[in-house]
This record gives structure tokens, sequence and C-alpha cells, in this order.
């Protein structure tokens, strides 16, 4: 290519062409050219010719030198060919390499929006905030299945439909490629919980995988065409991701044709053969196992062979060629780190994504000329609370708090009250009063052998929420020995945290509150214990840090003494309170699972308001449901804000005075409490199952790893097909939110026999009319759902395969035609191994949620 400045867009869309037309041509010439269309000749001959002349010029020490990263972020460069490493950033919700920029609501709340035009806006501003920083990677999208709410990096990712997930992941993509920047889809595959996500193994069955797990990857690699995937931690069926070969080269590279990159997750490789073997293309951040030494050593004993190595460098020199990277700077300083036209994208994905759930007697949307004072209380509601923790995390410029936003929209006329209504974690580690100096023993060992050195200290305070630095060696554990008088008899919280890959347990009086020990991806932990006047307790806590630096917490506070008097005053003045609680960067993190309550003190805090204040409005920031039993029926409006980005509160602001009508529908069902989860009773590894791996390093060091198994034993059955077809109800259902407008459907179309041999390509269409029959504009989310009941064998009762998002003005009709295709109706067969379709009855659902569809058509196929 001839230096083009500006991005590669028609390019990429010509050299697609080119790669379409190979498998094409292939198709129509016959098998032995179908042999070679998957063979990796599939780009532009240009391209093919110019990867190829780069491969002849290297010597097999420079081949292998490329396929592990350098220096955290980038791949390595190789001066004899003019390669330039390239960069990566994450991910999905902003730009965060380094320094501030955009924060959007992404992940989850992305899909919480159901508007996959968003998703194309989301994609190309996250593409041209890379291009600000000299990115070629974005590190995103995450498309994991929310399969347990308490699953720590939900938030990052989709929803608990692989239908949503695919729909939105599509159009994603194709706007940050669009940018001239490589979007990598991750993590592949089945990482579905932080609890111990290096060594857990996810043991699904084939259709399951297929059916649930996979088709957001798949729809990414096929119709996407995303130019990346990274593998995750997990192990599935045993193997880690990085060197299964069922996911990376039976189905990945194979069935799906992937012609990308096949990079780790940052040091999820565990063998150098089978890594290299089994698909890996990159190892990141760095080359531990898949380095020059061991690769070489392997390639000279016949066990990898060098066209292996090849092919990984033609994928990245591939890539290198199709964007253009060496031709064209890769800062593009006509895009800006800070952009006015971002800022607005953010706020189009918080307004469209924040979910009404209840609103009892309409209490919202507010109005402000017939309020003096409003109360903002809670731990959400200052600073504002754009995303959750770990490497997704993005410093946003001017975040917009709730506090802030509801300031900005009411103006001087409205008295405004704040109070966070509950100190902060770190007040309690550090105002608690031990009895009597705290004795800190640091041991030279991992298991609290060798002679420690002791000090003294007085709290034990060293909890800081950052991200982990590298990994230290260097052995340690510590044990922090205190005790604790309690002053008053009553309820006592005590709150213990620490880094997602730490393991401690804390003792009272030589119980364990924790048992077995803290490990890691372990959400942060709270117990209430009874203590009488004048009792003193022992408080044992043993302590061993999975990484460089102390970063430990533990604390008791008297509970009635939690919830601010201030908070209490400033609810019983009130008109109304707004209650902004829920989760935050440490509570829901990569590196930990969350729990499914509130954070300690927000349930006492949220009925202590609602008590002092019938007008309480709750907003709840989190990656999906939490427990709210303690208090919904005293409150009565809830909103679901997700993480929603840099301009949350503004957003937040407007959905409660009416300035936007609600619109976000809930892309996870929301239980009522963790334990009526599908995945409860198999979410956390099978007792005994575990088995050991044996890694020896290539500096020769052996490692022996646990790997305990998960067995998916609800299957097919996550989420909303769990809720439907048991007839059971959630609290609030899969698709749910409400408006302050109201909608019908009406008028619905669709053949009532079709043959199956004409689904593909051009499948069936069905239509319907949605009416916005109240008196705002709002928009709603028709969800079509498909019904198997003559299926041969089970399958759930009903799954989603349309949607769209109406936009309508008050009194106006529209007529939404979707199209349901061959995959719409078909199953995956585990023992003929594809998709299939058993002719019969099927029936077609449109409405406004899993549960709620009032328009119903039976469509039989032959
Ligand atoms: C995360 C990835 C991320 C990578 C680089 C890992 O810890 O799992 O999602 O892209 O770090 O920051």
């Amino acid at each position: 290519m001839k230096n083009p400045q500006i991005p590669s867009t028609q390019s990429i869309a010509r050299f697609r062409f080119n790669r379409l037309f190979t498998i094409l041509l292939a198709v129509v010439l016959g098998s032995c050219l179908v042999a070679r269309a998957q063979a990796p000749i599939v780009d532009s001959p240009a391209i093919e010719a110019k990867a190829h002349a780069w491969l002849e010029k290297l010597t097999l020490e420079q081949k292998v030198e490329l396929v592990g990263g350098v220096d955290g972020m980038f791949t390595n460069a190789q001066p004899a060919i003019g390669l330039t490493r390239l960069k990566m950033s994450d991910a999905s919700v902003g730009v965060r390499t380094w320094g501030p920029t955009t924060a959007y609501a992404g992940g989850v709340a992305l899909a919480a929006t159901w508007d996959t035009g968003f998703a194309r806006s989301l994609g190309e501003s996250l593409g041209k905030d890379a291009r600000a920083r000299s990115v070629n990677f974005l590190l995103g999208p995450g498309v994991n299945i929310a399969r347990s709410p308490v699953a720590g990096r939900n938030f990052e990712y989709l929803s608990e439909d692989p239908y949503l997930n695919a729909t939105l992941v599509v159009p994603f993509i194709q706007g940050v490629q669009s940018q001239g920047v490589i979007a990598t889809v991750k993590h592949y595959a089945l990482n579905n919980q932080e609890y111990n996500r290096h060594n857990v193994s996810s043991d699904v069955d084939e259709r399951t995988m297929r059916e649930i797990y996979l088709p957001a990857f798949e729809a990414a690699v096929t119709q996407g065409h995303v130019d990346a995937v990274m593998n995750s931690y997990n192990l599935i069926n045993g193997v880690h991701a990085t060197q299964n070969e069922f996911l990376n080269l039976k189905v990945l590279k194979g069935e799906w044709g992937f012609q990308g990159i096949l990079m780790s997750d940052w040091d999820a490789t565990y063998d150098t053969v089978g890594a290299a073997n089994n698909g890996l293309d990159l190892e990141m951040p760095g080359p531990r196992f898949m380095n020059p030494k061991a690769l070489l050593a392997a390639i000279g004993s016949g066990s990898i062979k060098e066209s292996t190595i090849d092919d990984k460098l033609l994928r990245i020199f591939r890539a290198v060629l199709r964007y253009g990277f060496l031709d064209r700077p890769q800062f593009d300083p006509s895009n800006s780190t800070y952009s006015v036209a971002d800022r607005a994208v953010a706020r189009q994905g918080a307004l469209e994504s924040i979910t009404l759930l209840k609103n009892d007697g309409h209490l919202l949307p507010l109005d402000s000329t017939k309020i003096k004072t409003i109360a903002v209380i809670g731990p959400d509601a200052w600073p504002a609370v754009p995303g959750g923790g770990g490497s997704s995390e993005a410093q946003a410029f001017e975040p917009v708090s709730t506090v802030t936003g509801i300031a900005n929209l009411v103006g001087p006329d409205v008295h405004l009250v704040y109070d966070r209504g509950l100190p902060e974690m770190t007040d309690v580690f550090s105002h608690t009063r031990w009895d009597g100096a705290v004795k800190v023993a640091t041991y030279p060992s991992k298991d609290f052998t060798g002679t420690p050195e002791a000090t003294t200290a007085n709290a034990i305070a060293d909890y800081k929420n950052e991200w982990d630095g590298p990994a230290d060696k260097t052995p340690r554990s510590i044990r922090y020995t205190a005790s604790y008088k309690a002053e008053k008899a009553g309820k006592y919280l005590v709150l213990a945290a620490a880094s997602g890959s730490d393991d401690f347990t804390v003792r009272i009086d030589g119980k364990p509150l924790l048992s077995p020990p803290h490990v890691e991806g372990q959400a942060p932990q709270f117990w209430t214990i009874d203590l009488q006047a004048g009792q003193t307790v022992g408080v044992v806590t043993n302590y061993l840090p999975g990484f460089a630096g102390v970063r430990l917490g533990v604390g008791i506070a008297y509970q009635p003494d939690l919830v601010t008097e201030e908070a209490k005053k400033f609810a019983s003045i009130a008109d109304v309170v707004v209650v902004a609680a829920g989760f935050n960067t440490s509570t829901e993190s990569e590196g930990l699972d969350r729990t499914f309550e509130l954070p300690w003190g927000q349930d006492a805090l949220i009925e202590a308001v609602a008590k002092a204040n019938p007008h309480t409005i709750v907003t709840l920031t989190g990656g999906g449901g939490m427990d709210t039993r303690g208090w919904l029926d005293h409150v009565p409006a809830l909103l679901h804000v997700w993480y929603p980005g840099q301009e949350g509160g503004t957003a937040i602001a407007e959905v409660l005075f009416g300035k936007h009508n609600p619109e976000g529908k809930l892309p996870v069902s929301f239980d009522r409490s963790w334990e009526e989860n599908p995945s409860f009773n198999d979410y956390y590894p099978v007792k005994g199952a575990d088995n050991v791996l044996h890694v020896t390093e290539t500096d020769g060091k052996k490692n022996d790893y646990v790997i305990p198994h998960v067995k998916y034993a609800d299957g097919l059955m996550v989420g909303y097909r769990y809720w439907t077809t048991t007839g059971k109800h959630p609290l609030y259902p899969f698709g749910f939110g409400l408006s302050y407008t109201t909608f019908s459907f009406a008028n619905l179309q669709a053949p009532g026999l079709a043959l199956i041999g004409t689904l593909a390509p051009n499948g069936i269409s069905v239509s319907f009319d949605v009416t916005n029959t109240g008196s705002v504009e709002g928009a709603e989310v028709a969800q079509l759902y498909v019904s198997d009941p003559s299926a041969k064998g089970k399958r759930p009762e009903r799954e989603l395969k349309g949607f769209a998002k109406v936009r309508l003005a008050p009194g106006e009709t529209k007529h939404v035609a979707l199209t349901l295709d061959a995959r719409s109706f078909s199953y995956w067969d585990d023992a003929a191994k594809k998709w299939t379709i058993d002719p019969g009855k099927f029936v077609i659902r449109v409405g406004d949620s899993s549960e709620n569809t009032p328009l119903t058509s039976d469509v039989t196929l032959n």
C-alpha cells in the first residue's frame, strides 16, 4: 500500500472481499481448492507475497523472537524486515493506555442498551481514542456469558444470552476495526468466574458450549471478521485455553476459518509445545514458554515444526499489512485524546442503559419545581463510579457523579444535601481501636515456617485498591495477632479485604470466620458477630500475599453506629431522597468475584433512609443482580445504573427528572437470591475432583498446579432459559425495563408453514406493530423468542432469536420486520456433531421481556 494517511477502512473491506472471493472460488472449484481455502492463503495476493517475502528474509532465530510480547503491552519488533513493535491497550469501556481518557458505558451497560447502532458508535469512538494514543490492538470486547451474578467480570462482558452478545459484538468490532485498529475478542473461552481463574477447569458438554458459550465468539469471527482473539486463563475440560486443540484448532481456526492472531491472556500460557502446536500465535505479555530458547530446542527435537511457527508469523504479518501499520503512523492527531464528540457517545450509552425496575405510584419522573430539598446519599453518590475494577479500569477526565449530575440539573433553586452515609472501608481498617498493639510476624516462607521478623502496628490497614504489580517470587507469609474489646453489647461488623490474588484466614478466638481460606478471586469478606459489653476477643489473621507488597485490611466496627447521623437527618428533612448504592472498583473487579449481597452496611443504610423518608429512590451500581430483599418492599423506586461511564451522573439525573425516558432493558435475569440462580450448586469446584498439573518452566523450574473442576451441570439452563423452562419467576426477568410511557404490540405476521431447506440463505420474515400508547416519547425493545415444543430432545422453553429497538413519539406506531434464519430454529446435535432442525411445530413469541410476550404465532417447518 502506498502510504495512506488514514486508515485502511476501504483497504480492509477490499481485502475481506479478496478473502471471501478466495473461499467462494474454492467452494465452486471443488474439494482440492476447499483444502486450499483452509490453508492460510486468504489475503490479497500483494499481502500474501509481502508476508511470505518477510518470512523468507528471517532466520529461524529471528522468527522465534516474534511469537512473544515485550514490555507488557507490545508485540516484538524485527528490524531485519522493518517491522516495528505494535501497541496494545485495554479495553471495552475506555482506552486506558495511559492517562485520562473517555470512559464509556461499555460491557453489560452496552448490552442493556440493546442498541446495535450504539455498539457501532462505541466501537468507532474507542477506535478513534486508540488512534489518538498510537494503539494498534484494542484488547476488547469481552463477550463471556454472565452465567452467575457473582462472577467478578460480568460488568466487562455483555449478557446472559448468546444471541444478544453475538448481535452486539459484530457492530462493536466493525466500529473499532473501521478506524484501523485491531479488535481482540476475549476471553476465549468459558471464563465465567474469577474464583481461582488461572487454575479452574470449566467442564462443559459440547452442546452447551456451542449453544451458549461460543456463539458470540463465532459471530465475532465469521460476521465481525475480528482480527485478534484472546485465550482465557482457565482450562476447558481439563486443558488450558492456550493449548486447547478443540477450541483453537478445530473450532476457531478450522470451522470458523479464523485467519487473525490468537494471543494469550496475560500469563495464561502453561506449556511451550502444547501452546505452539495448539494454535496460540502470540504469548503475552512476554514469552515465558514460547521463548526463543524453548522453541529452538523443541524445533530441534522435532516436537514443533518450523512451518507451525511460520503460520503464526504469517498471521501477524498479514494483519500488519492489512491495516497498513507500517505505511502510516498509528498515531492519528486528527483524533483527540480529549474528545467532545466522545463525551456525547458516553452520555448516549449511559442514557440508553439505565434501567428502571420499580416505580410505585409513578414517583418518577421527579418534578424539580415541586422539590425544595433533595438528599443524595450513599457510597456511590460521590465520587462517580464510571466502571468496575481491574484491567478495564479507565481513568475518566471528569467523571460526573450522581450528586454533581443532580445538582447541575436542579440548579440553585433546589436545596441539595449530600452525605456518604457510611464510613469508607479503609476508615474501618484504620479506625479500629484494637486492645493494645497488633503483633505482626513476617515469615520468610509461604507457610508460616522459619524465624519471623516481629514488629507491631496500630492497625491492620495496608489495604490499597490497586492493580497487581509485577510478580514477586520472594516467599512471604504474615500473621497479625490482635485483640478487640467490645464497649457495648450488640452486633459487630468484621471486615477483611485483600488483593484478588492473595489468600488469608481470619480467626476470632480460634474459630475461623472463613473456611476454607480466602483464595484467589474470592470476594471481599464481611461478617457479623455478637459481642457482650466488655467482652475481649482474640483476632488472628494469616495472610499470604500473591504478589509483591501487602494489600490487606482487617477491621471491626459496632454495626448500629455505621449509618451516619447526617444521612438519617438529611433523609428526614428532604422531600425526596436518592440513595446511590452498589459496587465499585474495589468490590467488583477483575481478579475477584463479588458478593450477591450489597457491600457491607448498605442494606442498613437503605433501610434507615427509607424509614426516614417514604420518597426514597435507590440507584444500584453493579454488573448484574444483587440482593434487594432487605429493603425493596420499603422503597417505591429502583433504578439499575450498571457502570454508566463518565457521564453517568448527568444521565442518572436526566432519567430521574424525566429529561430522558428510561429505556434500558435487563441483559441478565435478576434473581432474588444467589441460591436460586441455576449455577449456584455448580459454581465452585466439585470437591475431591482436583487433579495436579505438572508444569516445567522453560528455565527448568518445576511447578505443580492443583486443577479444581467446575462442572457446568446447569448446562443450557442459564438465566431466563432456566426460569422460563421451569416456569418459575425471577425477581425481574431478562429483557425487562420500565418506561415513563406504555407500549403495545399487535399484528404479528409470520408464515404458518416453511420448508427447512428455504431457511438458508434468506430466512423467513416475521413482522409486527409496536405502538407508543402513552403521552411521552420513548424507546421499546421488541424481543422475539422461539420455542420448539416438538423437539426430539430437551430444549430451553424459549430462546431469544431477534430484537429491535423502536423509538416512538406518543401515539406513533411502527411496523417491525425481523428475519429468522436456520440457526434461529436449530440446536447442536451432540451425536451428529452439527446444527440440526427437528421438523415440526415452532412457536414465535414477541413482547417486551422474556416473560411478557403478548404476540404468539405457530410456524411449522418441514
Ligand atoms: C486481563 C485481560 C487484559 C490483560 C491486559 C489480563 O489480566 O485478563 O482482559 O486484556 O490483562 O491488561
